[in-house]
């Protein structure tokens, strides 16, 4: 019987971190067969003659929930070597969910994940109430990735009280049919409990997301619900502690209590900040706390910095400028022409100097620091600033920002780092033992946030560019590590007899591509769509899902439930 499928030639990077070998892979029945010199043939070969061959990526901080309804592919994720994600992080799932209530999974979800509700609307079809019928529905869709999925607080607070959980405490009654559902919905296979308490997730008309309106004990209980079946994992988006040591201390004791108490392993996401360059370390110091106290806690984070994206072709600080409005509601087209004009651009300049953006722009947009404010010259970064450039230009800043936009057809992109600025902070925090490289976010943020090429950023700057972790090393940190942290005890690793997930790329190439601005989404919404190079092809459960690239039409991406349903 010949093969399903052989990788012949390659370099296999494991996933465990040891030194790559040259050899051959065979997949049969979804399975991996054989690692090493396989002599029978495959019904079908790939030569990864000079390529490198490794278990598919896991990105275990993702928000597909919406977006997996209608692009099974996963796109922007499996572009860039990922196999595997879970979703319904930070509190948000679309169920439980009552067919009339809709509304309210929407509005939590619409503002704090940047995920168009006119999107939803079109391209969700609900077919479930329960997070058990949902996950049946999600089994049944066609997938090119593996799915494993939470069950979000927000979504069980608006199933158990409705427009109440927007403002009101839980009542014994309301926390009773939280709990129930939660356990359901562990049962049904949910990978654990998600919750934010993060000011940063509002709902559109700026009031907080229901899982906020919690106070800790109804978060508590809830999470004391999977201490005692044993299982499942709480994934916290934090409490603002800001520059408030004691608020800061207060709040991680409470997380090191919960982790202690329950037993329940406790993971958040974690950036450094310019503003507290010290802030993480306290939190990473609860991990190695909470270790000692017998306790289970990690972190997530990222490979590089999160920045808003800024361009002519989707938004800048100046918009709402009376001067810029005047010019920014007309075609680009016309926006070209008019930024030729001495005369407007001096206009332009002389009010984006002098506006007093807090109270034209709204509370929200401040002057831009230009310091701050980099020119997207490639994708991996660090980037230069508008400041700098208008230095050597020997103008102003704003003038600078418009002339290398000219220069690049209007197609420039404007990045403004929100955190993680300090890349030796970055490298440190993926190297903590307690740590883990994830938290790319994607499936939101999906029009100004550009995060979701989180491990080609790995291999293309980290490892190629830096040379500051061994390919080894940075393939183990997006499988092994994820797959152990979350329990995917088949995958994350070429290994006969689990999973075939597995992809095969040019070490000397892949990267990151710049991002384009498409309108793509349902109901023609707009996102930041970013590619990668370098992929010569991705499997998941043993069939080609990526040639080159390209989406092969394979959709053999599977839920992977959690521990309580496959002991069922
Ligand atoms: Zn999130």
């Amino acid at each position: 019987m010949p093969h399903d499928l052989v990788i012949r030639g390659g370099l296999v990077v494991d996933g465990t971190g040891a030194p790559g070998r040259t050899g051959d892979l065979a997949v049969s029945g979804g399975r991996i067969a054989e690692v090493g010199a396989v002599s029978g043939r495959g019904a079908r070969e790939i030569d990864a003659d000079g390529l490198v061959v490794a278990p598919g990526f896991i990105d275990p901080h993702t928000h597909y929930d919406a977006q997996l309804t209608w692009d099974p592919s996963a796109s922007c994720t499996s572009w860039h070597g990922v196999t595997t994600i879970v979703t319904g992080n930070c509190g948000f799932t679309l169920a439980p969910c009552r067919p009339d209530e809709k509304h309210l999974v929407v509005r939590n979800l619409e503002r704090a994940e940047d995920i168009p509700a006119e999107a939803m609307q079109a391209g969700i079809e609900w077919t479930w109430e329960t997070y058990a019928q949902y996950l049946d529905a999600v089994a049944r869709w066609p997938k090119g990735i593996n799915y494993a999925g939470y069950v979000g607080h927000s979504a069980l607070r608006t199933y158990a009280m409705g427009e109440r959980a927007f403002s009101e405490p839980a009542t014994a009654g309301d926390l009773a049919v939280m709990k129930r559902e939660l356990a359901d919905a562990l049962a049904a296979g949910a990978m654990g409990f998600t919750t934010s308490r993060t000011r940063n997730h509002e709902t559109a008309d700026r009031r907080p997301v229901a899982s906020r309106v919690a106070d800790w004990s109804e978060v508590r209980e809830l999470v004391q619900v999977m201490g005692d079946l044993g299982a499942g994992i709480f994934e916290i988006a934090g409490e603002d502690t800001g520059r408030d040591l004691d608020r800061q201390r207060d709040y991680l004791r409470r997380l090191r209590e919960l982790a202690v108490e329950t037993g329940v392993p406790v993971t958040w996401g974690m950036f450094s900040s310019r503003f507290m360059p010290d802030a993480w370390r306290a939190y990473f110091a609860t991990l190695d706390d909470t270790a000692r106290a017998g306790g289970r806690m990690f972190a997530q984070v990222h490979s590089r910095s999160l920045a808003v994206v800024l361009s002519f072709e989707t938004r800048l600080p100046f918009d709402r400028l009376p001067e810029w409005r005047e010019v920014r509601q007309r075609p680009l087209d016309e926006q070209r022409a008019l930024l030729r004009d001495p005369e407007v651009r001096r206009r332009l300049v002389k009010a984006a100097a002098e506006a007093e953006y807090g109270r034209v722009v709204g509370a929200e947009a401040r002057k831009p620091d230009y310091e701050w404010t980099m020119l997207m010259e490639d994708p991996c970064g660090p980037h230069r600033s508008i400041a700098e450039i208008a230095r050597e230009r020997g103008v102003d800043p704003v003038e600078a920002l418009i002339e290398v936009a000219l220069e690049r057809d209007l197609k420039a992109f404007f990045v403004q780092p929100l955190f993680n600025e300090n890349f030796d902070d970055v490298l440190e925090m993926m190297r903590h033992p307690r740590s883990v490289v994830t938290f790319s976010d994607s499936g939101a943020h999906v029009s100004q946030i550009m995060d979701s090429s989180l491990q080609t950023q790995v291999l293309a700057y980290w490892v190629r560019r830096r040379q500051a972790l061994t390919l080894e090393e940075g393939v183990r940190m997006l499988s092994l590590e994820p797959a152990s942290a979350w329990g995917f005890h088949d995958r994350g690793l070429l290994r006969e007899g689990l999973a075939a997930d597995v992809i095969v790329f040019d070490p000397d190439r892949v990267a990151p591509e710049m991002p384009e601005v498409v309108n793509d989404l349902p109901a023609g919404a707009r996102r930041l769509r970013q590619k990668s190079t370098g992929f010569h092809a991705s499997v998941v459960n043993g069939h080609v899902v990526l040639r080159d690239g390209e989406h092969t039409g394979a959709y053999p991406g599977r839920v992977l439930r959690g521990p309580l349903a496959t002991a069922r």
